[in-house]
């Protein structure tokens, strides 16, 4: 691991209070750095590779030079020790956000690919806090609905009491981001039981997040997991499909929404301890396909004309109280959503 900041990119040290975000690269964390800037926070993201974090700096080069931006390469977050490093920081960092774990389209082996590096990069990180970064008051992670999801008796209501009831053996055969995702989680929460450990933890509950590219892609194919069902519309693989059902779940969030959450969860002391389930509301890719028409009649010959409602008229509900009121989320509506994720596509040349 090299430290930017060191001799060989000194000009890059963040100088005041530091917070730490990890996994700076990602779809999600790009939105979190974003916001924790124009919020006057210093800044240190891990990345896996120089590439990665010299990119980020290009993006962010004022703040670069005023070293209020710096990254650290972490490597595979999966092995024991990953953040013993890059936690310690001068000045010591105050807040750590996690937000690196796989969230693949496909893998090939479910423990090395997905499962490891969730669960040992969560609790990977809060031991690595604990021993090496006394100063860190609270850490927040990003989990997921999927740790929440019940398939087989789901509630009539999804709040944050709803907890996947996924196991080990249940994860290496289906359904492993799920697992991953919930047992995660566990283990952090099961950490903070145990361990009773300086900082507090707070964790973020999204369901499937949609809005604007901001992070770097080597190429189109390299999009993230969650907006590529819209590209998939985009590029007209869905022309001919009368039923197109979502990827995942029924229920969605904007990224610029869930950032703010992100960030609001290290500023509001009462977010302590909490799990939040940060959700807009319910979505069909009809819903989202007519909203493109409406939008982009040019687009008319790639969309599917005769798509079907598919949102059961008795599907689940959620309360996403506890997210608008205790961190003051507004959430933005579909159609604003879907409408800037596809003008940040239609920007790349999709
Ligand atoms: P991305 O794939 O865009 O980002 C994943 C991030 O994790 C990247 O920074 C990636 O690094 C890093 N990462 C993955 N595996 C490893 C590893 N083994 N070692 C080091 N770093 C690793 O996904 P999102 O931004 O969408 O997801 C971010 C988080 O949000 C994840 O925890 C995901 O489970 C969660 N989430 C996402 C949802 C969504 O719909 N997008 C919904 C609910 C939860 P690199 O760039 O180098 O690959």
């Amino acid at each position: 691991m090299s430290k930017v900041g060191e001799p060989d990119a000194p000009e890059c040290a963040v100088t005041q209070d530091a917070d730490c975000l990890a996994g700076g690269s990602g779809f999600i964390a790009t939105h979190v750095l974003r916001v924790l800037l124009s919020r006057g926070y210093n800044v240190v993201t891990t990345v896996r590779s120089a590439t990665k974090g010299d990119k980020i700096l290009e993006t962010y080069a004022d703040y670069a030079k005023n070293k209020k931006l710096a990254y650290v390469i972490v490597g595979d977050i999966a092995k024991d020790g990953a953040f013993d490093e890059a936690v310690q920081s001068d000045p010591p960092f105050s807040y750590v956000i996690h937000t690196a774990s796989p969230f693949p389209s496909s893998f090939n082996d479910p423990v090395k690919d997905v499962l490891e590096p969730a669960i040992n990069g969560t609790t990977g990180i809060l031991k690595a806090i604990q021993a090496h970064a006394p100063s860190v008051k609270r850490v927040v992670i990003t989990s997921s609905f999927a740790a929440m999801t019940q398939d087989s008796t789901p509630p009539k209501i999804y709040d944050e009491s709803s907890w996947n009831p996924i196991t080990w053996d249940e994860a290496l055969t289906s359904k492993t981001y799920r697992g991953s995702k919930t047992l995660a989680e566990k283990a952090a929460w099961d950490f903070v039981d145990t361990e009773k450990p300086a900082f507090d933890l707070s964790t973020i509950c999204p369901p499937l997040v949609f809005g604007p590219v901001e992070q770097q892609l080597s190429n189109i194919n390299s999009l993230n997991t969650s907006n590529q069902q819209i590209l998939n519309i985009l590029q007209g693989k869905h022309v001919h499909d009368t039923i197109l059902l979502p990827a995942g779940s029924s229920i969605f969030t904007d990224v610029r929404d869930l950032a703010l959450a992100h960030v609001r969860a290290i500023e509001v002391p009462e977010a302590g301890g909490k799990r939040f389930f940060v959700t807009a509301g319910h979505y069909s890719c009809k819903r989202i396909v007519d909203i493109i028409r409406a939008s982009h009649p040019e687009l008319a010959s790639v969309l599917p004309k005769n798509l079907q409602e598919d949102l059961p008229a008795d599907i689940y509900g959620y309360d996403n109280g506890r997210v608008k009121s205790t961190l003051g989320i507004e959430f933005r509506p579909l159609k604003e959503c879907i409408d800037d994720t596809v003008a940040s596509l239609l920007k790349l040349g999709v």
